[in-house]
């Protein structure tokens, strides 16, 4: 089958969380699997185009190679993607994000007919590809080209949708009959992920639990009616990672590398961060390790109620993330009062965080909702027992057997369960069990890429 990946963003070029690390890597599956994939991405300035022998094609389009022969193309544009950062910078999103991503949307659809490569699927992801069904449905519906080409969409978090004012809908280029109730309307304003959801043959999510909380009212952003209305074209599947990269045996980033035989190097690692973080280095002490979005989704408003509470326990813990200036100034204040306990580092780091994957003994991903969450998936890898809410992806795959999770979402129930895994922690054998159950979990990326290769034939069987 041919197939297009369409995204905003993609290891290893560029990444500001999960999406980046699917786009990356579900490409290299699917051509592992037998199918013939290209990606279409935008061409931003923090690219370093020599490092991936990134060249020009033609006008303003960019081009490499993947895999064995997976063409990754580029769209440039001096305007839009020329700049410090994919999607806003220190005052909030970039103003234009709706010109760009719509830009970016129709470009990467005529580029399709500039390379002459003409797919069964185009598979998007999140808001910022979202109006690419839209524009295939309409803007393109009687070019000849496009006829028979199908969209598979994948809400990688309902919780950005893209809203923008009803006066720039002109920006768009599409017929106002498209602005309404039924259409791309959403409480006065425009709402590009429902156009998304509304115009793709396929939809999906990334884990089955996740697929059916965003039908409620409760997870669905206001959504969920839409949804209900697509119910039986919604699909979930989980995300897999790429073992190449997250892999205690091979990461050549972290000080020693093991595995679920050799636990005593992973000491190592624990002894390294310790020094790191410039906390004591005590190898009995439960390290907590936190990579994430300082966002109220990945839990930090019930942490922030318990952070005192946490932190006057025996144990270590690192954050590393940026996000919510109100948690940024929190945790400084933490480290203030505790620097025996916590360390902070308020950047996005991918070598730091291979490091505190490495080198923690827990992982802390109290997400509140979490449609797949990739955290707890690499930290199974690496032997470090991940503690979650249960909660979309995270109830997927992580349960009493390789981890701990707790059910009422509420900084009491956090903290009961960080002192359990405490104590779990004090019993050798106990825990070497634990690791050795999540060292052995498998979500690599062939399984996944199955499953979505069934959903681009569903999706290419659509009248
Ligand atoms: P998100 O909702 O942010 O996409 P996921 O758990 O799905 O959350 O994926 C987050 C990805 O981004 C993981 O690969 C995680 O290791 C990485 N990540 C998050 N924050 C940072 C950071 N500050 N530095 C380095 N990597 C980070």
């Amino acid at each position: 089958m041919k197939i297009v990946i369409c995204a905003s963003e993609m290891v290893p070029f560029a990444k500001t969380g999960g999406l980046a690390d699917v786009a990356g890597a579900l490409p290299l599956a699917l051509e592992k699997a037998g199918e013939e994939v290209i990606v279409i991405m935008p061409h931003y300035k923090g690219i370093p185009d020599a490092k991936f022998a990134i060249s020009k094609l033609k006008n303003d389009i960019y081009h490499t190679v993947i895999g064995k022969k997976i063409k990754v193309y580029f769209i440039d544009n001096e305007v839009y993607f020329r700049r410090d950062s994919l999607y806003g910078d220190k005052a909030g999103d970039y103003s234009d994000n709706l010109e760009r991503f719509s830009f970016f949307c129709k470009r990467a659809l005529e580029l399709l007919k500039a390379i002459d490569f003409k797919p069964q699927v185009i598979h998007c992801h999140d808001w910022q590809t979202a109006l690419l069904p839209v524009y295939l449905k309409n803007y393109y519906a009687k070019d000849n080209f496009y006829q028979d080409v199908k969209t598979v969409f994948t809400i990688h978090n309902i919780g950005y949708q893209g809203l923008f004012p009803k006066e720039d809908f002109p920006k768009l280029g599409l017929d106002w009959d498209l602005y309404n109730m039924e259409g791309l309307e959403f409480f006065g304003r425009i709402n590009v992920l429902k156009g998304g959801l509304l115009f793709s043959d396929i939809i999906n999510t990334v884990s089955p639990t996740y697929s059916r909380e965003i039908q409620s009212a409760k997870f669905g952003f206001g959504l969920e009616g839409v949804l209900a209305q697509r119910k039986d074209s919604l699909f979930g599947i989980i995300n897999g990672i790429d073992y190449s990269i997250w892999s205690p045996e091979k990461d050549q980033i972290i000080a020693k590398n093991y595995s679920f035989r050799d636990l005593k190097s992973k000491g190592r690692n624990k002894e390294a961060l310790q020094k790191l973080c410039k906390l004591p280095v005590k190898k009995e002490v439960p390290f907590f390790g936190i990579v994430s979005r300082l966002a109220e989704q990945k839990g930090f408003d019930i942490l922030a109620e318990g952070i005192n509470h946490i932190c006057k326990m025996d144990l270590q813990l690192v954050i590393l993330g940026t996000g919510n200036l109100k948690y940024h100034l929190l945790m400084e204040e933490m480290v203030k009062k505790y620097p025996e306990v916590i360390s902070l580092f308020l950047k996005f780091d991918d070598a730091l965080a291979h490091k505190i994957y490495a080198g923690s003994d827990i992982f802390l991903m109290p997400s509140s909702y979490e449609p797949c969450g990739l955290g707890q998936l690499i930290s199974l890898s690496y032997g470090t027992i991940p503690l979650v809410f249960k909660t979309g992806g995270l109830a997927d795959t992580v349960n009493a057997s390789n981890g701990f999770v707790f059910d009422k979402y509420s900084s009491l129930d956090l903290i009961k369960t960080v002192k359990k895994a405490i104590k779990v922690y004090a019993d050798k054998t106990k825990w070497a069990k634990l690791q050795e159950k999540a060292m052995q979990c498998n979500f690599s990326w062939e399984g996944s890429a199955k499953e979505y290769i069934k959903l681009y034939e569903k999706a290419s069987q659509k009248k």
